[in-house]
């Protein structure tokens, strides 16, 4: 568990996996064959108690040179390439206080998703810092990161596993009802209940075949399992059907309440909820404030709010 989780943030699904379900990462570098590109240091320490603060102090990143990255031919089909050396993060800062939730918003391509990786340090900044209760994470023991950062991203991967070893993955251990409970408190358990195997049931390309609402909820069970102290959520664009999508609705509020989150934010009724909102745009926080303020602004967000979140 001492080597770390390399270029990962471009296979989103992995990223799931590495940061929420907490499989053995090991298994996960031997099916994809990855160096880590970061590592504990000596003398790393945990993650002080108590609710989270997250600080981002100065951050400066350029993403490592694609020859370094063992995925570089599927990066280069995935996105254009801004070219080596292009610097993605220029000069970020803010604070997230304990309970806060701080939403992310900006056009594609701005550094959003980059950002969140950082919390987790599945990079190293390149100048500037992130603290997560005053630690920078660079000094954090890789167990206590992975213990106090939860992660679901928008493409929630599962494994083709049991739904009970899909969940048990974020906490080994964990007893059934326990499994039962984030179940319920993700609004999945009736679905669960009602498969003939229940718990049991083979998931994944290969087995029971999930829906993008029903695997999101249960990627937010993971999480509601884990009990992470903050959490960094890439909120679904995904159409689901009306009811599923008021059921992860429901998931979510459970999923962030009490925690310190961030939250890339693709719809209004989060950004209204948001105790602050930043606006990425290349790589900088062009705005930040509450929506009533940034509205008021008639700038950035008053422009992204009529084209993205209005229709809402
Ligand atoms: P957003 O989430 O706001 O859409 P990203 O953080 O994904 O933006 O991307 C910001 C910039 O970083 C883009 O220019 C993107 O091409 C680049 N980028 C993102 N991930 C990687 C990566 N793994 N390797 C190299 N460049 C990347
Ligand atoms: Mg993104």
């Amino acid at each position: 568990l001492m080597r770390l989780y390399g270029p990962l943030t471009s296979l989103s699904n992995v990223h799931v996996d590495v940061m929420t379900a907490l499989v053995s990462f090991d298994r996960v570098f031997e099916v994809l064959d990855l160096k880590p590109m970061v590592a504990e240091r000596p003398g790393a320490r945990p993650v002080p108690d108590g609710p989270a603060s997250i600080e981002f102090d100065g951050v400066r990143f350029t993403y490592p040179a694609a020859s370094e990255v063992s995925l570089a031919s599927l990066e280069s089909v995935a996105r254009p390439d801004p070219g080596p050396g292009h610097e993605v993060l220029r000069d970020v800062s803010f604070t997230a206080r304990p309970g806060q939730m701080i939403a992310l918003v900006g056009p594609s391509g701005a550094g959003k998703t980059t950002i969140t990786s950082l919390v987790s340090r599945l990079y190293d900044v390149n100048e500037g810092a992130v603290r997560i209760n005053g630690l920078d994470v660079r000094d954090a023991t890789f167990e206590s990161l992975r213990d106090t950062v939860g992660v679901v991203m928008q493409d929630a991967h599962l494994f083709h596993d049991t739904i009970g070893a899909n969940l048990a993955y974020a906490r080994p251990g964990a007893t059934e009802e326990e499994i039962w409970e984030a179940l319920r408190a993700a609004q999945i358990a009736d679905l669960v209940e009602a498969l003939p195997e229940g718990l049991e049931t083979v998931v994944g390309d290969r087995g029971y075949r999930l829906s993008g609402g029903e695997k999101q909820r249960l990627a937010l069970a993971r999480l509601l399992l884990k009990a992470p102290r903050v959490v960094v959520l890439d909120e679904a664009t995904a159409h689901l059907d009306s009811e599923s999508e008021a059921a992860v609705q429901r998931a979510l509020k459970t999923a962030l309440d009490g925690r310190t989150s961030l939250v890339i934010a693709h719809r209004l009724s989060t950004v209204r909820e948001a105790d602050q909102i930043l606006v990425i745009a290349d790589g900088r926080v062009v705005e930040r404030g509450r929506h009533e303020e940034l509205l008021a602004g008639g700038a950035v967000y008053a422009e992204l709010y009529r084209t993205q979140f209005s229709g809402e």
